[in-house]
């Protein structure tokens, strides 16, 4: 009796709601836990049937039926159970319901009614729901942050201390292991090295949690090339406080490096440039004004004096302080063109051992001095490069012209070396050499290192410029005392010969020159001059002094006097009034094939020599014309006594 007492009891001390139903569902019993959590009052649910309660699902309430158990969680819906099932005085409450109903039986099995048991999981759920919240938040950031790292092609890094793994944040913002630490390590670059494991000895030891960056240099995953990338990175803790990991964030900065580093060099440059333009206007003021001197107060002299030798002395002085000058201003035009890229270079098929026989030749007769001996060494019968036929003549001229200066006594060698795709030419001496402090100033701008010399100190550095511009190799060995020899090497398409037998070019060029002998005296050739400027032919008579000198004043005249007469050289004016030299050339090829024509212009661009050629002309001059190059022009298709 005692016992049942107390057994009647224990539904109140329960953590649980419980409510009874007899066996066709009506309510018969809940204990005060129960009318708690669903705000109803006993009298008001004694009575109701289970079957009608809304906040149980229809599926459940069929296995009911079928005398089965069933357990749910609900989000319970007071209103609907205010509206269709029990009065409840909860408003506007959200609870969460862990729910159970069990069949209740007799010994023998029968169904005698249902016992729901019920428990308010409100505060657990709501606890789940914030950690669903915060998770969802923190994939979201994930998300964000790895799209933010993409489109800032970013990467980011989580090393982990103790395991050496290095994590890698991926694209749906989860963290996987990538690599080893260690493999990483191996494609920092040697020079990087040391600062990168200071960093990391550094951080783990501060255990410091600042952002920190540092740029290193990494080999990229395919092995081929070293890449900068710079990395921000910070340490994190764990619980104990302990460095557990660094975060890198890294980001490649090999395109920024690279503009920085062009940027650099541009200062640099512009730097450099600055100060050349300074040094170049201190030595261009110099250098003009030294010969420009000579020339005015020589000028002077010369009309101040009447005695033949004086004056001829004078005119010697002029002439050769007109010449430093002009090479000068013709160098400093040419060295600026080619520095600002405008000059081309005009690739040609060339008859390297037809043009070096001529360049000998009229190297040949710069050399004044008779304890220097000039020789070409000419290793081919026949040999045709692809080569810039005045870029070639301008860089040899160059060099012989430097050999002849620098050479007291002795011999100067020109000559050139083939092998597939390449050609190498040289100019030896045996002069004075150069010392080893001015080697490394060769081939700067004005360094003329020699002032006894005459020239600009240009002209190794045109050479120097036009290698540049083809991908050519230029250098040269010396020694101070002995000799020096200067070379080019040129990268181009080669065809040739060599020689079967042991004949020197030499001998056969003077075989050659001797077949060609017309004359011994420019006064003994018929010459035709095609000049419509009065100055000009002036200048040209007086340089040829010949009384067989005929001139012509347009193109038409010159047409109609080589139809009358045979001549030895025609110097053919391009430019004159109602026919001018190009069509005159072109008619008077149509009848004489044979008389050499030399074209004369003001314009020394190269299609102005190319138009020349093509009419017919033969040969090409540049006004101003001089004597010693018309002499040597004409030595070249005649022996001719050039006193
Ligand atoms: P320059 O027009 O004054 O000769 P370059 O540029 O041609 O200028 O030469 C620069 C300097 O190089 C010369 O002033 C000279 O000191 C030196 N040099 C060039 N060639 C030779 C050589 N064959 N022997 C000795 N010195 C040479």
């Amino acid at each position: 009796m005692m016992q049942n007492k107390l057994l009647s009891f224990v539904p109140e001390y329960l953590p649980l709601g419980l409510i009874l139903y007899d066996k066709d569902g009506y309510v018969n019993f809940a204990n005060n836990m129960a009318l708690k959590m669903f705000g109803v009052l006993l009298h008001d649910i004694c009575g109701l049937n289970i079957y009608d309660d809304p906040n149980i699902l229809t599926a459940d309430k069929v296995l009911l039926k079928q005398g089965r158990d069933v357990s749910f969680e609900t989000d319970y819906d007071f209103d609907r159970c205010r509206t269709q099932f029990a009065k409840t005085s909860t408003i506007k409450e959200r609870k969460y319901f862990r729910t159970r109903i069990n069949s209740v039986r007799d010994e023998a099995g029968e169904a005698q009614g249902f016992l729901l048991t019920c428990e308010d999981v409100t505060e657990q759920k709501e606890q789940e729901q914030k950690i669903m919240d915060a998770y969802h938040q923190i994939r979201a950031t994930q998300r964000e942050l790895s799209m933010a790292l993409d489109a800032g092609r970013l990467t980011s890094w989580y090393y982990q201390i103790d395991s050496k793994l290095l994590l890698k944040l991926g694209s749906r913002g989860s963290r996987s292991v990538i690599k080893s630490f260690d493999a990483i390590r191996e494609r920092v670059h040697p020079d990087d090295n040391k600062r990168f494991e200071t960093l990391l000895e550094d951080a783990i030891r501060k255990n410091d949690h600042a952002d920190n960056s540092i740029i290193l240099r990494i080999m990229d995953e395919e092995h081929k090339q070293y890449r900068y990338f710079n990395f921000i990175y910070s340490v994190s803790n764990n619980d104990k406080g302990d460095a557990e990991g660094i975060t890198f964030i890294q980001r490649d900065v090999t395109e920024e490096m690279e503009y920085q580093h062009n940027l650099i060099m541009a200062k640099e440059k512009a730097e450099e440039a600055d100060k050349l333009k300074s040094t170049f206007l201190a030595t261009m003021s110099h250098e003009i004004r030294t010969p420009l001197n000579a020339i005015v107060g020589f000028s002077q002299l010369l009309s101040d004096t009447t005695e033949d030798e004086e004056r001829s002395e004078y005119k010697q002085l002029i002439e050769t302080n007109s010449e430093i000058l002009l090479k000068l201003i013709g160098d400093i035009l040419d060295l600026s063109k080619i520095e600002a890229g405008s000059v081309d270079i005009n690739r040609q098929t060339l008859d390297l051992t037809q043009l070096c026989r001529e360049l000998y030749l009229s190297f040949q007769q710069r050399i004044r001095n008779s304890k220097v001996t000039l020789k070409l060494v000419d290793p081919y019968q026949t040999c045709k490069v692809r080569f810039d036929r005045h870029r070639f003549i301008q860089i040899f001229t160059n060099f012989v012209t430097n050999a002849i200066k620098y050479t007291p006594q002795g011999e100067i060698v020109m000559g050139y070396e083939c092998s597939p795709g390449r050609v190498r030419f040289y100019v030896k001496d045996t002069g004075i050499g150069i010392s080893e402090q001015k080697k490394c100033r060769i081939f700067s701008r004005f360094e003329k290192l020699d002032d006894f010399a005459q020239g600009s100190g240009l002209g190794l550095s045109i050479c120097k410029a036009i290698a540049d511009a083809t991908g050519a190799q230029i250098g040269f060995t010396s020694k101070e005392g002995e000799g020096s020899e200067f070379w080019y090497e040129g990268y181009t398409e080669v065809e040739y010969v060599e020689r079967t037998q042991h004949t020197t070019a030499v001998d056969e060029v003077k075989n050659e020159t001797q077949t060609t002998m017309l004359a011994n005296n420019i006064q003994n050739l018929n010459i035709l001059v095609a000049e419509d400027n009065d100055s000009n032919y002036l200048l040209m008579k007086n340089i040829l002094k010949g009384d067989r000198l005929t001139r012509a004043v347009t193109g038409d005249e010159a047409v109609e006097k080589m139809h009358q007469q045979q001549f030895d050289v025609v110097f053919m004016d391009m430019k004159m009034p109602i026919m001018d030299g190009l069509e005159a050339t072109m008619l008077i090829r149509e009848f004489d094939r044979k008389t050499p024509i030399i074209a004369l212009t003001a314009n020394a661009f190269n299609v102005d020599r190319e138009a020349a050629l093509a009419a017919g002309c033969n040969y090409f001059m540049t006004k101003p014309v001089k004597k010693q190059e018309i002499t040597d022009l004409l030595s070249k298709l005649w022996i001719i006594d050039q006193q």
